[in-house]
């Protein structure tokens, strides 16, 4: 058996022929600009490393996890013209997720979790039209937001501040650039009252509204609050994943 069993791209068919796996977890990032500091893959890392390490501590109680690769792709339609920001539109979500769902289903895996690492992607909706004709019962987390990270963070910010920026010494300190190159995030609001409050709702276009394509200063990151909001998320998911896997999907409400 592989060393990570719980990681599908390090592991052979001898090893998932042998494996009652009862979850998978499909990290879905986005390939985008993070300030000057952070690079491109930023959300892809996040997920990918906690889906994974949140897999080893629910393999570790026994569950059976098993992480798909990760999408790479995600909705970027407010960063069009931010140079090699990629854009996956909602609806060839729809489409990528419909089919990992029904190949799962066909294989009799019938739980999938989506480990979500980019603000705009929104699975809910997706979830929500497929689900009808799906026999998998998916759901989706957002990692960032599972714990509250103000104990953790001065100031988490929203794209590329101080959460991401911690979170990124910590899994890739190799990625991140010096934070003297960084620009401070500084972010524009919205004019508009109800846009600005949040209780209202658009899509920003991104360019406007920052010029280094931070939201949020990272200037107070450090390796160590990465590491113990890293340890909090991926205990906390982990914990879920065990919980998911034992739970029977004709009983799931009290
Ligand atoms: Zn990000």
């Amino acid at each position: 058996m592989g060393a990570d069993p719980w990681v599908l791209s390090h592991t052979t068919w001898k090893t998932v022929r042998g494996t009652d796996y009862e979850i998978a977890v499909l990290p879905w990032g986005a390939t985008e600009a993070h300030n000057l500091h952070l690079p491109y893959g930023t959300d892809n890392y996040q997920a990918a490393h906690v889906a994974a390490e949140s897999a080893k501590k629910a393999w570790a109680a026994g569950a059976r996890v098993a992480v798909l690769p990760m999408i790479p792709f995600g909705v970027n339609t407010g960063q069009l013209d931010i140079r090699l920001c990629i854009n996956m539109n909602p609806s060839t979500q729809a489409a990528v997720l419909g089919d990992v769902a029904r190949s799962l289903e066909s294989e009799g895996i019938n739980k999938l979790v989506i480990l979500n690492g980019h603000g705009a992607n929104d699975f809910r909706p997706i979830i929500r039209e497929l689900q009808p004709t799906c026999g998998v019962f998916i759901c989706t987390v957002n990692w960032w937001n599972c714990v509250d990270p103000k104990p953790y963070f001065d100031e988490p910010g929203d794209h590329a501040g101080e959460l991401e920026t911690s979170m990124m010494m910590h899994l890739a300190p190799n990625l991140v650039s010096p934070l003297s190159e960084a620009g401070d995030g500084k972010a524009k609001k919205f004019k508009v009252a109800g846009l600005r409050e949040g209780w209202a709702w658009a899509p920003r276009e991104w360019t406007r509204v920052t010029e280094d394509t931070g939201v949020g200063n990272p200037a107070k990151a450090t390796a160590e609050k990465g590491k113990k909001f890293f340890d909090v998320a991926t205990t906390l998911i982990g914990g879920f994943l065990v919980e998911l896997a034992a739970a029977d999907l004709g009983k799931m409400y009290e």
